[in-house]
């Protein structure tokens, strides 16, 4: 995971689904292309076959459903590597931290700490992450028939503790916490103003002359 110099940001999005990730993706796509950097954009999972994989897996078998994740992540690495070549910034909708948060929070700590560990040389820790913070019943509101699979309850004692293994790793790795209840607008223009200036000076460091 380490990381070349000369290479454009990677810059993610987290937080429980339904809180707003793809949404904010591309008003801050807009935001930034009217700035004139050169903007990427990816999520994960990458392939959907192995993300319903993933998915089913999950609830009986989070370390396998981890694994699954890991997988796709080891086979998008090629192409991550060649956007964070191409372009100014890479704006991904997940990382590597949703399988922390989702099935690192369901098997005990030395497990989840294997789980981190083998990131390393799969995939790009990202430059500064944002997490979109929105209670779990205000997502399981805005997804309503998304939360298929699995009763309502399951499901909301599940976001309740992604929430909470989201929040620990906001701490732990100083992210941009921002609160995703308020209008799409309101975020997007929060973000850009706490992320813009710095990835401008990062740009200006990595592509001198552009
Ligand atoms: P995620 O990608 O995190 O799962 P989405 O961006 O798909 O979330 O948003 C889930 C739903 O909530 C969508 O119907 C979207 O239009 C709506 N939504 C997203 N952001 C906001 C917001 N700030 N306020 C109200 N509704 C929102």
């Amino acid at each position: 995971m380490r990381r070349r110099p000369n290479r454009g940001v990677l810059i993610a999005l987290e937080g429980i689904d339904g809180s707003g990730k793809s949404t904010l993706q591309r008003r801050l796509v807009r935001r930034w292309r009217n700035r004139t950097w050169t903007v990427a954009t990816r999520r994960e999972p990458s392939d959907p076959d192995l993300g319903r994989l993933a998915q089913q897996l999950a609830p009986k078998d989070p370390w396998a459903s981890a694994m699954v994740f890991t997988l796709d992540r080891l086979i998008a690495r090629p192409k991550l590597d060649t956007a964070l070549a191409e372009h100014d910034v890479v704006l991904t909708d997940r990382t590597f931290y949703s399988t922390l948060a989702y099935q690192g929070s369901a098997v005990p700590a030395g497990v989840a700490a294997r789980m981190h560990r083998l990131q390393r040389g799969v995939t790009v820790v990202p430059d500064r992450v944002v997490l979109l913070h929105l209670s779990p019943d205000e997502a399981l509101k805005r997804v309503g028939a998304r939360g298929r699979g699995r009763a309502p309850l399951e499901r909301r004692r599940t976001l309740s503790r992604v929430d909470r293994a989201y929040r620990r790793l906001a701490l732990e790795h100083r992210w941009l916490v921002v609160d995703g209840s308020r209008p799409a607008e309101f975020v997007a223009a929060e973000v850009d103003s706490a992320l813009a200036p710095w990835i401008e000076r990062r740009r200006a460091r990595a592509r001198p002359g552009r």
